[in-house]
């Protein structure tokens, strides 16, 4: 099936970016949100991407017009009814979800496919919720979306072929690098980042060495970009708590047991950049 246009709901951090990544690429994208703010705010970040693109000499200033033309915004749902893939990427919480895709799967056309931007909710539990389910599958954008160029594809239980190479084929007409993964906590990237992070917090806990050190050894042993400390600081303490107990409660093995320094860190604020504290101070 080929998909012509394109339903965001939830424009945060995710939902714009995925909106630019596809109105760049020429396609029409409806985009929702239940706060009127972030919908402005969303074309007004859209828009500085665009702009550092102009600037780079990447876009001209009648194709940054296009593309921009082309992200419409509405706070009413019901506006998406004949939108050929529905992105759902609202705020990560499982009864919010559970709403949107029923309300989404009453509304759109039999063979719309539905996909969520989750990090750690189940696609087929979420697909279960609807009364399509082989047309539901899990598109996972990387933050920032019009930078990174991984996507993993997650089939639920229940997901078509059909569905899968729609997705898979859309994802790369937008230039970006899918990679297709079975349904499973934390799918790949997070099951092995997130205890990767959570093991240098345990090494810091166990002062085998200063969070610099931690960070310098990863960086000069294993030429990453950022040692894992500084990652989860830029990422967010709570987000990879988060993660940590998703892996945990999902596999039931201790292994993934969140550090204890972590979680204390998490309980006295200390989230990383956006509180000014973390494993450094900002
Ligand atoms: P965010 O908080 O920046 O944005 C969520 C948006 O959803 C908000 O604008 C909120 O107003 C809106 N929203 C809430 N309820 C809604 C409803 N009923 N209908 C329409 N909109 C609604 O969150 P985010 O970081 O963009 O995350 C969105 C999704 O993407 C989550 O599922 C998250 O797990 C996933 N994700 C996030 C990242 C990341 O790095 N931030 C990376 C990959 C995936």
């Amino acid at each position: 099936m080929e998909i012509r246009s394109i339903g965001i709901v939830g424009a945060g951090t995710m939902g714009n970016g995925i909106a630019q990544a596809f109105a760049v690429s020429g396609y029409p994208v409806l985009l929702t949100d239940v706060a009127a703010a972030q919908l402005d705010r969303a074309v007004k970040t859209i828009d500085g991407g665009l702009e550092r693109l102009v600037k780079r000499e990447k876009l001209s200033v009648a194709e940054k017009a296009s593309v921009i033309g082309r992200v419409r915004t509405t706070t009413d749902l019901n506006e998406l009814a004949n939108v050929d893939l529905l992105i759902e990427a609202a705020t990560e919480n499982l009864a919010l979800k559970l709403d949107i895709f029923k309300r989404i799967d009453a509304m759109l056309n039999a063979d719309a496919i539905i996909a969520s931007n989750t990090s750690s909710i189940s696609i087929s539990r979420l697909a279960a919720a609807t009364s399509r389910p082989d047309k539901v599958i899990g598109m996972h954008f990387f933050n920032p979306v019009p930078v990174m160029q991984l996507v993993e594809i997650i089939r639920g239980l229940a997901t078509s072929d059909r569905t899968f190479n729609a997705v898979d084929a859309i994802t790369r007409q937008i230039g970006k690098a899918p990679v297709k993964i079975k349904n499973s906590p934390g799918f790949v990237v997070n099951r092995l980042l997130c205890p990767m992070i959570n093991e240098a917090v345990f090494a810091l806990q166990e002062g085998l060495a200063t969070a610099t050190e931690i960070d310098d050894a990863m960086k000069l042993g294993c030429n990453h970009p950022i040692g894992p400390l500084a990652l989860c600081d830029l990422v967010g303490l709570d987000v990879e708590l988060a993660v940590m107990n998703v892996l945990f409660d999902g596999f039931k093995d201790s292994k993934y047991r969140p550090a204890p320094l972590l979680v204390e860190m998490v309980e006295a604020g200390y989230l990383g950049r956006k509180t000014g504290r973390g494993f450094y101070t900002y």
